[in-house]
């Protein structure tokens, strides 16, 4: 593209691309993010040949909505196309008492491979920019038409392993942060990630303040390593090690998934493993239903098996909710839109 994505840029590197003085900068966030307006025209107290330099290097929103889909539960799913016509989605979730979650993707496709999960079979595309991160909220609130200081809980749960695109990552939890922004804090985000070590020490290091939620689905390396091969690299123990290290405000708690796989991961012997593994961590268990889809190799689980699960962990004095999935019927479940979209194109 020959222009450069607003959403990318911190305050400061705007100012360092000559967007100054910076209280000019902080205004055209404010325009963007809390007016949520994507045109340097409506910009009425920015100096004309300021605008006409914004409107010259930059776009403000770098997607555009190709598809919309609405759940019976109120999920609702969206597909984006990037500048470069690739596609991905976005979800939003409807909780209690008008509160929003949104389910923000960070790559296109994704490299770990999981074997449980469709975004791996289409493998991976590429990363998506900080810019491209950040419109995925800023596009909610926009379209939601919500106020401004209207805080929506995120969760980097959509495609792709937030922490193998660090970079962009950081940044876009960084930009969502700034007060002349969006201004939603660390302890309204969620980073979900399969278990990448060094990545979880790194990212701990940063004090953004974020919430950890971890992908665990099995409780001991030979099952894990076949459900998700990162394993083989970051085994349970050094994930293990790594979320000791990580800051956790004294409130909160690391969340673990727990996918749960009919036969393969739902038996009691795993769930006393798993109390075990978690002895020392202030930790919340999150059991998730497998999601089947066309193909899959495992199946959902019954209602009885997840409570007598979720019942023994309870009994033990930890916190553990069972997630309904949200928006089975329009396949809101980690890629499955993108494919249905895909499949469309054959
Ligand atoms: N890559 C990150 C975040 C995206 S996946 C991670 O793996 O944590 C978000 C969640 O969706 C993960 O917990 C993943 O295990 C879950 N998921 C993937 N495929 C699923 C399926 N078929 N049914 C239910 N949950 C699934
Ligand atoms: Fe990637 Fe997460 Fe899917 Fe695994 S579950 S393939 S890490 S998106």
């Amino acid at each position: 593209m020959d222009k450069k994505i607003f959403m990318d840029y911190t305050i400061d590197e705007l100012v360092e691309l000559g967007i100054k003085p910076k209280f000019r900068a902080k205004q055209i966030y404010q325009w963007v993010y809390k007016k949520y307006k994507d045109n340097f025209d409506e910009m009425t107290n920015i100096p004309k040949d300021l605008r006409e330099k914004l409107k010259e290097e930059f776009i403000i929103n770098p997607l555009e909505l190709i598809s919309h889909e609405i759940s019976k539960d109120e999920t609702e799913k969206f597909l984006f196309k990037t500048y470069d016509n690739h596609t991905f989605e976005t979800v939003l979730i409807k909780m209690k008492e008008g509160k929003y979650t949104v389910c923000v993707s960070t790559q296109i496709g994704c490299k770990v491979g999981c074997k449980f999960c469709l975004t791996a079979k289409g493998g991976f595309v590429r990363n998506l920019s900080a810019g491209e991160i950040v419109a995925q909220v800023w596009f909610m609130k926009k379209f939601k038409n919500f106020p401004e200081n209207k805080a929506l809980n995120i969760v980097y749960m959509g495609m792709g392993e937030p922490l193998d695109n660090y970079n962009n990552l950081v940044k876009a939890i960084k930009i969502i942060q700034d007060d002349n922004g969006l201004n939603i804090g660390g302890r309204r985000q969620t980073i979900s990630t399969s278990g990448i070590a060094p990545k979880i020490e790194k990212l701990g290091k940063e004090n953004l303040g974020v919430n950890l939620a971890i992908s665990l689905h099995a409780v001991d390396d030979k099952l894990r390593e076949e459900l998700i091969p990162l394993n083989k690299a970051y085994n349970i123990k050094s994930v293990i090690e790594a979320i000791k290290k990580f800051p956790i405000d004294k409130r909160k708690k690391v969340m673990f998934e727990y996918l749960v796989i009919k036969n393969v991961n739902d038996d009691l012997n795993s769930a006393k493993k798993l109390v075990k593994l978690l002895n020392g961590i202030p930790s919340k268990v999150n059991l998730i239903y497998f999601n089947p889809y066309p193909g899959s190799p495992y199946e959902r689980p019954d209602e009885e098996t997840m409570k007598k699960f979720q019942r023994f962990l309870l009994d033990k004095g930890i916190t553990c909710t069972i997630r309904e999935s949200k928006g089975i019927d329009i396949s809101a479940a980690c890629g499955q839109l993108r494919e249905k979209e895909l499949n469309k194109e054959k």
